[in-house]
């Protein structure tokens, strides 16, 4: 874990979140800035910092990652209708928090971008 993380506080419930599903390797709890009507940030619970850093060591975690998308979307009642998944890694993707991270989008037509 890293102190300076927003994300690791998130997953020591330093900082309150709306947990939407939780297991021994995964958290995924609400964005604070919805782009879509369900909009989950889905992490691995150890500090990884993109998908630059996911080697043989940490692939456990991103296995279980796999796992929980269609957990997930039961339990917000979109397997039928769809998700899109998506992880900005670095500078040019505009990625923000430096914690893997996995945005789960749903509930509404997605737009191709
Ligand atoms: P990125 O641009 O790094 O792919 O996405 C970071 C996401 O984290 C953004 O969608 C942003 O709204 C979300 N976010 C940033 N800080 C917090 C926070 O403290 N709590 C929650 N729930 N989401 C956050
Ligand atoms: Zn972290």
């Amino acid at each position: 874990m890293n102190d300076d993380c927003i994300f690791c506080k998130i997953i020591k419930k330093e900082i309150p979140s709306e947990f939407v599903y939780e297991d021994e390797y995964v958290a995924a709890f609400k964005d604070l800035n919805p782009l879509a009507p369900v909009h989950v940030l889905v992490v691995p619970k150890i500090h990884i910092e993109s998908l630059e850093e996911v080697n043989e060591e940490n692939m456990e975690y991103i296995d279980k990652i796999h796992l929980a998308f269609k957990k997930i979307a039961q339990i917000t009642n979109v397997s039928e209708s769809g998700y899109r998944i998506i992880s900005n890694c670095g500078r040019d993707a505009g990625q923000e928090v430096k914690h893997l991270h996995y945005h789960f989008l749903a509930g509404k037509k997605l737009g191709i971008q």
